[in-house]
């Protein structure tokens, strides 16, 4: 078996796959229609997964790019059906309010949910449909994201960004046609949570070496190979060339398959991620408007990027990571996140209260296997990582931001991201490694410094 040779058709295999690494690997998305005029083939799924009556999600803006013809499309099957179209044309909040509007819309005579949408859309839809226990299609609009086919949804909940597992949509639809007539934005956001797998496999390894945290190697190659493809096709995005936007999504697409397979999100999120997910804490703390999700995570890639490049010339001092854990202030610690998260800060503090990651003959056991395996975790970094440089300059060709500045975040706030990123989830990423050197303040002042 080598997952890596094989068609997103094939991967789809309900069966599934015995795989080397001890797991089974399967994914409850059925059917991936990837084409310029997929769209045609949304009664054929529809038949195919024998529903009688779609209740139809959008917003003004997705019905006017898909909605209009889905609706027609489902018309002319002689299906009734029920639209809810979300009434804005701007993007809308995915917070209880959203997920309220589509409850409360919701028609239970309806068997079958059909998102017509990008991220937001996806991810109401996700929640409504394991809400009422019905399947979902994704008609993509915008292939801004990989959280199309994935078996998670990313919502504000309480005022916190929080992940909200769900089951998978069970088909999706994305037609090239439509997709690359999306907002440039999207368009660059998407490029950007692709190239963040770059990072998301060097520690998924990363991790794999010092933890010993389950990691699976055709996995990892099938992520690879689709970055690759995508690099190679990305200078046509910039002119909507339909390959490049092909690539793209099929990338997404694989990318939501490969965290299906490996049940975590370690094969398409590491401290790009958490950046980003930081940022989008910030905003909601401070009522001010985000940026796209795969923006922050191409800006959070750069940033990862730089830091990797000094970690390769690292020398690991023992003594100086001993002290430093020793030392470190706990209850300043605790401080600084109330500081930075506000009413998040409780539950970042839980976190550490459960993982116990600042314990300090916890973190003298990492060390010790930090250091024996010093030589393989930089020769995991070359091989895995491309150049900062690269990368800034493959996104400034589509026209994306590569800085935080340029998105309304100052060097503050990305200090302080780096310094919280190992505190926001249990996962073992860059910054971790750089606290268990005993370097990581030293890393955040060499960051915002290359900022000025
Ligand atoms: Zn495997
Ligand atoms: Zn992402």
């Amino acid at each position: 078996m080598d997952l890596n040779q094989m068609t997103i058709a094939q991967l789809l295999d309900p069966k599934g796959f015995d795989c080397a690494c001890g797991c089974h690997h399967d994914t409850m998305l059925r059917h991936a229609v990837i084409q310029s005029g997929a769209l045609a083939q949304l009664p054929e799924i529809i038949h195919c997964l024998g529903a009688r009556k779609p209740f139809i999600v959008c917003d003004r803006n997705t019905y006017r790019a898909a909605g209009q013809r889905v609706e027609a499309m489902i018309g002319e099957m002689q299906l009734p059906y029920t639209l809810y179209c979300f009434p804005t044309d701007q993007i809308i909040e995915p917070d209880e309010f959203a997920v309220g509007q589509a409850v409360f819309s919701y028609d239970p005579t309806c068997d079958l949910i059909v998102a017509v949408g990008g991220g937001v859309i996806n991810d109401v839809c996700k929640i409504l449909a394991k809400a009422v226990s019905r399947q979902t299609i994704i008609v993509g609009t915008a292939p801004s994201m990989d959280g199309f086919v994935s078996n998670s949804a990313s919502m504000v909940w309480g005022g916190v960004k929080s992940t909200i597992y769900t089951p998978c949509p069970v088909a999706v639809i994305a037609d090239i046609d439509i997709m690359r007539q999306a907002p440039m934005r999207m368009l660059q956001a998407g490029l950007g949570d692709m190239l963040a797998k770059y990072v998301s496999i060097c520690e998924w390894r990363i991790s794999n070496v010092v933890n010993g945290e389950y990691y699976c190697p055709q996995i990892a190659a099938l992520m690879r190979s689709a970055v690759e493809k995508i690099v190679q096709a990305a200078s046509g995005l910039a002119q909507r060339d339909p390959l490049a936007v092909q690539r793209v999504v099929e990338g997404l697409v694989l990318s939501g398959i490969a965290m299906s397979f490996a049940r975590v999100s370690r094969p398409a999120s590491g401290l790009e991620h958490y950046f980003s997910h930081i940022f989008d804490m910030y905003t909601l703390e401070h009522h001010t408007p985000g940026s796209l999700h795969g923006i922050q995570v191409g800006i959070g890639t750069v940033l990862t990027l730089g830091i990797y490049e000094k970690l390769i010339c690292q020398r690991p001092d023992r003594e100086k990571a001993l002290a430093h854990a020793r030392n470190f202030d706990h209850a300043g610690w605790e401080a600084q996140m109330r500081r930075m998260f506000g009413k998040t800060a409780e539950n970042v503090i839980e976190i550490e209260r459960k993982a116990g990651k600042n314990d300090v003959v916890k973190h003298a056991a990492r060390l010790e296997r930090i250091l024996e395996t010093w030589p393989q975790l930089v020769q995991i970094m070359r091989e895995e990582l491309p150049s900062q440089a690269f990368v800034r300059e493959l996104l400034v060709s589509t026209g994306a931001p590569v800085t935080p500045a340029q998105i309304g975040i100052d060097r503050s706030e990305v200090r302080d991201a780096l310094m919280a990123s190992r505190e926001i989830r249990d996962k073992y990423i860059a910054s971790s490694l750089l606290w268990d050197l005993g370097v990581l303040d030293e890393y955040a002042d060499a960051l915002v410094a290359e900022l000025a």
